[in-house]
């Protein structure tokens, strides 16, 4: 029987980490901090384990830290929302998508992606029987243009996808594109499925608009994060779903046959690391800023061209006055030649758009990672 999947190969994230392994590379590819994990998470994890919280946890995830995470969100977006009903641990925010779609999509809808898209989106979409519905983001800023998403909505529409800070380009929303997004959805049966997980890594005063800011768009939307971002911790897979409880029965319904719970252990010491260090959301984005600002002009010794990054800790730079290759190949040469690991944006895409000549750099690193890397790419 053909595949079910049949346009899926192996993600470029593996295929490139791969290629880096292989070839020796500096890997600013895949996206994973190189930095150690706070010491204050590694104990209280390794207190969690010695204390015996070895075994599973409630389904939902343990009620310490859905109060935290309400407790937060309250502070951050000032929206109250219910620890109990609402808020669902997950195996990171790539399980609460997976969650989210196959509970409310049906064979036959469709769901709107703005591209370039995270890669995992459209495969959720697709085992839901359902199709994704591409729209693409402006090539130069990664803006969105609110009427073409309006005119990709038919009858058959079932969810929204928005990500900010985006993923790869970095772009963000602004309050007026949650605006025009709430505009499209009002009274329609859309729901919105809002990719948060670089919601604490922002830049230059920037606000986060996340969805949980907008009671109008809340009341529809799944909001999705993830431990992994904020506290350089990616391997944990720890992540959250906030949505109201209707919409969050039905995702529970998935998770609790899915996974049932996750990693007990990493549920306690994230409790108590929100609890005890409050800050640690609002430092980070000056930390990134740091790394972004000493990255970029590192950059301006070579003959990549970089862009704007308003969020997250990716940089796209413009190779074009290096070469005239495609993205991806361009990506494995920079890495099997000049020794450094890239993501092209083309598999971000369904249609990339013709002659961009994009790579993403990840800047969450060490200083002599990011050292190393610059002094292969002066000679590219
Ligand atoms: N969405 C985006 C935009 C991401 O960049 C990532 C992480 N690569 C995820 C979702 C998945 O997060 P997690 O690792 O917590 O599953
Ligand atoms: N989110 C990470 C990135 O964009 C990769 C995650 C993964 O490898 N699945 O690089």
């Amino acid at each position: 029987p053909p595949s079910k999947l049949p346009n899926v190969g192996t993600t470029i994230f593996t295929v490139m980490s791969q290629l880096a392994v292989e070839h020796g590379a500096v890997n600013l590819g895949q996206g994973f901090p190189d930095f150690p994990v706070p010491d204050f998470l590694v104990d209280e994890l390794s207190r969690a384990m010695r204390d015996g919280k070895n075994q599973y946890a409630p389904m939902t995830g343990i009620p310490a830290l859905r109060q935290a995470i309400a407790a937060k969100t309250q502070r951050c977006y000032g929206r109250k929302v219910d620890a109990d009903a609402e808020i669902t641990v997950t195996s990171g925010a790539s399980e609460a998508i997976f969650d989210a779609v196959l509970a409310v999509v049906r064979a036959d809808e469709e769901v709107i992606v703005l591209d370039p898209c995270y890669d995992c989106y459209e495969p959720a979409i697709n085992l839901a029987g359902a199709r994704a519905v591409h729209v693409a983001l402006d090539p130069v800023d990664f803006s969105v243009d609110w009427q073409k998403v309006r005119d990709a909505v038919s009858p058959r529409t079932r969810m929204i996808f928005i990500n900010t800070p985006h993923n790869p380009s970095g772009a963000m929303l602004d309050a007026s594109d949650l605006a025009a997004l709430a505009d499209i959805v009002r009274d329609t049966r859309i729901l919105v499925l809002a990719d948060e997980v670089y919601e604490h890594i922002v830049f230059d005063g920037r606000r986060h608009e996340s969805v949980l800011r907008y009671p109008e768009l809340a009341e529809r939307s799944f909001v999705v994060s993830s431990f992994g971002k904020t506290y350089h911790c990616t391997g944990w897979k720890i992540g959250y779903c906030i949505a109201p409880a209707a919409l969050t029965a039905e995702l529970r319904k998935v998770h609790q046959y899915n996974t049932f719970c996750s990693f007990a252990p990493a549920q306690w010491a994230f409790a108590a690391m929100i609890d005890a260090q409050p800050a640690h959301y609002d430092e980070l984005g000056a930390f990134y800023q740091e790394k972004r600002d000493h990255f970029a002009r590192q950059l301006a010794s070579t003959r990549l061209r970089t862009l704007p990054v308003p969020g997250g800790y990716f940089q796209l730079v413009d190779y074009s006055a290096i070469s005239d290759l495609p993205d991806t190949e361009f990506c494995r040469w920079l890495t099997t030649e000049k020794g450094v690991a890239a993501i092209p944006l083309s598999p971000f895409y369904e249609t990339p758009p013709p002659g961009q000549r994009l790579a993403r750099l990840c800047f969450a690193k060490n200083q002599a990672t990011l050292d190393a890397a610059i002094e292969r790419l002066q000679k590219a």
